[in-house]
C-alpha cells in the first residue's frame, strides 16, 4: 500500500509517495504558479501527483493527502480564500482533485497537518498532546489533543498567529493590530531590522545588506547576531519574548505536554530558543510548563508532507472504503 502527499503552496507544489510506514520513496515540485488561476494550480497539483504515482505499482495508490494554505473546511474539502492563492474563493479543492484521479483525497491546514506529522513521526511521536507552531513568513499551528487535530465549529481552528499579544502593536496582514504574526515571524524581524537601519545605531546590517533593504531578512538578522552584532541579537532577543508570551498562552489555553517549533526562525536555534524559554519560565504556571519539552521540529521542511501521509494513515479504513466506490463509480461510467 502507498499513499501520495502533497504540499501546496503559495510558490511551489510538492508530492511525495510513501509506504504505509512513513517512509518516503519518491518525490518531486513544480511552481505552484497561483498568479495563473485556479486552473493552472489544479493542472500543478495533478502533474505532480501523476509523476510520483508513477513511481508506484499501478492500483497500489490507496489515498491522496492534501495540506493547502489555510483558511478551509477539512470536513466539506472546501478552501475559503488564503491569501497567498489569490482568486481562490470557496475551492472545492476535495473533489476537483478526487474527479480528475479517481482516488480518495483528503485535505487539511498545512499547519495543522504539520502539527499531525510531527506528532505521528517527529518530536512529537511519544506524546498525546502537543502543539505545533510554525514561525516562517507567517505564523501558523495546530493543536493536538489526545492523538487529534483541533478543528473548531468550521475546521478553522488554531490560527495561533492571530492571537493579540499586544493592544498597540503594529498592524497584522489580517488587518488586526498586534498579533503574534505581526510581532514574531520572520517578517517581523524584517520590519524591526529596516525600522533599526533607519536610525544611527551602529549594526552590521547596513554592511550586509550592502544598503540593498531588499535583502534584509530573518536569516541577515541572524548572522549579523552570530557575528556579535549587539543591534541584531537585541531584535531577536525582543523577537524570542514575543515568542515566549505567545507560547505562554497557548500553555495556559491548551496544556499540552510538548511544544514543537518549526519554520525558518526555528532554525536560528539557541539565540531563540534560550530567552524563549525563560520567558515562558517567567511567566507560565508552574503545572503548566514543567516538564513541557520547548524544542525545534526534527523533520525540517517535510514536516507538511509527513503531516499529509499521517491524515491518510488516520482515515485508513475510511480511505479503502472510498478507493473501491470511487472505482466503481468510474467502472460504471457515472
Ligand atoms: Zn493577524
Amino acid at each position: 500500500m502507498n499513499i501520495v502527499g502533497v504540499d501546496l503552496g503559495g510558490t511551489k507544489v510538492r508530492a511525495v509517495l510513501a509506504d504505509g510506514t512513513g517512509k518516503l520513496l519518491a518525490r518531486t515540485d513544480r511552481p505552484t504558479q497561483a498568479d495563473r488561476g485556479l486552473d493552472s494550480v489544479i493542472d500543478n497539483i495533478v502533474s505532480v501527483i501523476n509523476k510520483v504515482m508513477s513511481k508506484s505499482t499501478p492500483g497500489e495508490v490507496l489515498a491522496i493527502g492534501i495540506g493547502a494554505p489555510g483558511p478551509l473546511n477539512p470536513r466539506t474539502g472546501v478552501v475559503f480564500s488564503p491569501p497567498n492563492l489569490p482568486g481562490w474563493t470557496d475551492v472545492p479543492l476535495r473533489d476537483l482533485i478526487e474527479a480528475k484521479l479517481g482516488l480518495p483525497v483528503y485535505l487539511g491546514n498545512d499547519a495543522n497537518l504539520a502539527a499531525l506529522g510531527e506528532y505521528t513521526f517527529g518530536a512529537g511521536k511519544e506524546y498525546r498532546y502537543l502543539v505545533y507552531i510554525t514561525v516562517s513568513t507567517g505564523i501558523g499551528g495546530g493543536i493536538i489533543e489526545d492523538g487529534n487535530i483541533i478543528h473548531g465549529s468550521r475546521g478553522a481552528a488554531g490560527e495561533i498567529g492571530h492571537m493579540t499579544i499586544k493592544l498597540d502593536g503594529p498592524v497584522c496582514n489580517c488587518g488586526n493590530i498586534g498579533c503574534f504574526e505581526a510581532l514574531a515571524s520572520g517578517t517581523a524581524i524584517r520590519k524591526r531590522a529596516l525600522d533599526l537601519l533607519n536610525t544611527n545605531r551602529p549594526t552590521l546590517l547596513r554592511e550586509l545588506s550592502n544598503n540593498n533593504l531588499d535583502s534584509v531578512n530573518a536569516v541577515m538578522v541572524e548572522k549579523a547576531a552570530k557575528l556579535g552584532d549587539e543591534a541584531a541579537l537585541e531584535l531577536l532577543y525582543d523577537t524570542a519574548i514575543y515568542l515566549g508570551v505567545g507560547i505562554t498562552n497557548i500553555l495556559h489555553l491548551f496544556n499540552p505536554e510538548i511544544v514543537v517549533i518549526g519554520g525558518g526562525v526555528s532554525q536560528v536555534g539557541d539565540l531563540i530558543f534560550e530567552p524563549l524559554r525563560a520567558e515562558v519560565n517567567r511567566r507560565a504556571m508552574p503545572a503548566f510548563r514543567e516538564n513541557v519539552p520547548i524544542v525545534p521540529t526534527d523533520l525540517g521542511d517535510d514536516v507538511g508532507l509527513y503531516g499529509t501521509i499521517a491524515l491518510v494513515l488516520q482515515n485508513y479504513e475510511d480511505a479503502q472504503r472510498r478507493k473501491q466506490q470511487l472505482a466503481h463509480l468510474r467502472r460504471d461510467g457515472i
